[in-house]
């Protein structure tokens, strides 16, 4: 057993290895913050259960924790620590809704399973809130609503179409004015937005190392450092294989999206894995916080290169926007964020930035989460799209339920494994894409 992490696996979470890493450039806010880490275990020798789980993020922690509810002998098996992929990295918005707007699921999915698609969306916040409540989970969650600012005309008449979607289906979804939005945000820079009050934010590191205490509380078992090499079937079981062991399984789960690597053919070339940039300010003195999303509420806006920001319980301001391929290594790979820091909130010049810090997202090409049972005994849900704390947590729910023999428990279809044509080339299509969508969004 260890006992948690020790300072240098912790300095590894910013993506570098800690004895690359300026001192003081890459550091994550969420580091600093967290809760204590869980206790997990080292991979020794051979297991035995009934489900194995590779990946220690939101989605293979909640459902450990919501198969051992029911039961099961759980083992999750993480690579590195507990939240070091994009769990312990994000940005803590808990967002409702995905990347369809109500109008456009049905002819996605078609009726029913689009209204199935879009309840589980509609009540994967509550998912979470509910999950943090119960288990009293120590990692600062509110939930005053999330705003959705709209950066151009065009973006306003889509929030307005996505309201209309969200209001007939009971939802209290309320569009603000520009006066209204400048208020609530403390910026001129937008026309409009939706309030939507399904919303909240947590501390995402503390929020998925709960996760793993409460999941392991149950009786999972949680392995750190212990990155699974192969997965094959034995007769009826998986056999999951690490440096150190191996675990025998009827049924294996692969959650590890942006961090998917070689494990399963074709797997990582289904997505593509986007590195996420965000920094933090010093705390805002109290009279300069109240003139900055004084209600508390996040906001993710409309650009297509999305800019997404929200206060810490010290009143930092935290923005986030996508940033280049390679891992960052220095303070001015975030110069992109700190211009559009600028730009958002010019009252801010002089206030210091703390912190640095990036992770990756898993996009998928039809902006929807895949799920996948490529062979019996073996899902691999991934591709959140930038939206995987609620959604994350909702899934290992309905995981359980699947696992548990409800085989309508998935909330999106189950498709096959298929790759993005020329994904080998991701990175320039996504650097072009970029600069595409960075010019439409300024115009
Ligand atoms: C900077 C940033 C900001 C974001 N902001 C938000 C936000 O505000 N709101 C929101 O809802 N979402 C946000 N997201 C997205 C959200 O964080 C993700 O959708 C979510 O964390 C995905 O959870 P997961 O458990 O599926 O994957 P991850 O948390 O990425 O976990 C995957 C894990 O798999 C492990 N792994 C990989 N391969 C193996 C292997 N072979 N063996 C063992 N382990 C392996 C990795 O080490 C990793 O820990 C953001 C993401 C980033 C990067």
């Amino acid at each position: 057993m260890t006992a948690g992490h020790d300072r240098s696996e912790i300095a590894t979470c910013s993506g570098l290895a800690a004895d690359t890493a300026p001192a003081g450039a890459i550091h994550s806010l969420w580091l600093d913050t967290a809760c204590q880490a869980p206790i997990t275990q080292r991979m020794e020798g051979s297991l035995e259960v009934d489900v194995a789980i590779v990946g220690g993020g939101y989605t293979g922690l909640s459902s450990a924790l919501h198969l051992a509810e029911n039961g099961l002998k759980v083992a999750v098996l993480e690579a590195r620590e507990i939240g070091y992929g994009a769990s312990g990295r994000n940005g803590g918005q808990v967002n409702p809704g995905f990347k369809l707007d109500p109008h456009e699921v049905a002819g996605r999915y078609g009726v029913e399973a689009g209204e199935r698609a879009l309840r589980f969306v509609h009540s994967a916040p509550d998912r979470v809130f509910e999950l943090v409540s119960r288990y009293s989970m120590e990692c600062a969650p509110i939930r005053p609503g999330s705003l959705t600012p709209a950066h151009s005309e065009a973006a306003l008449r889509m929030l307005e179409r996505r309201a209309e979607g969200w209001a007939t289906r009971g939802v209290r979804v309320r569009m603000l004015d520009q006066g209204e939005t400048e208020r609530e945000i403390g910026t001129s820079r937008y026309l409009g937005a939706l309030l939507d009050p399904r919303g909240g934010s947590l501390q995402p590191l503390s929020y998925v190392r709960e996760l793993a205490r409460i999941a392991i509380e149950k009786g999972a078992r949680v392995f750190e450092g212990a990155a699974v090499r192969s997965l094959r079937k034995r007769a009826s079981a998986w056999v999951a294989t690490t440096a150190h062991g191996e675990v025998r399984a009827r049924r294996v789960i692969v959650a590890t999206n942006g961090y998917t690597g070689r494990l399963l053919p074709g797997l990582r070339q289904t997505i593509i894995a986007a590195n996420s940039f965000q920094l933090a300010t010093a705390p805002l003195d109290p009279s300069l916080a109240s003139t900055i999303l004084r209600g508390g509420r996040t906001a993710s806006d409309t650009r297509r290169i999305v800019r997404y920001f929200r206060k810490d319980p010290e009143n930092r301001l935290v923005i986030g926007g996508r940033g280049h391929f390679g891992e960052p290594t220095r303070a001015r790979d975030f110069s992109h964020l700190q211009g559009a820091l600028r730009e958002l909130f010019p009252q801010l010049a002089g206030v210091p930035i703390e912190c640095h810090w990036a992770g990756r997202v898993a996009l998928t090409q039809d902006g929807v989460p895949h799920i996948h049972e490529p062979e019996e005994g073996l899902l691999v849900v991934l591709g959140y799209n930038g939206r995987g704390i609620a959604m994350g947590t909702a899934m290992g729910q309905a995981i359980a339920e699947y696992v548990g023999g409800n085989a309508g428990a998935l909330p999106f279809p189950v498709t096959p494994v298929r790759r993005i044509p020329m994904h080998v080339f991701q990175r320039l299509y996504l650097a072009a894409a970029v600069n595409w969508f960075m010019f439409r969004d300024s115009l």
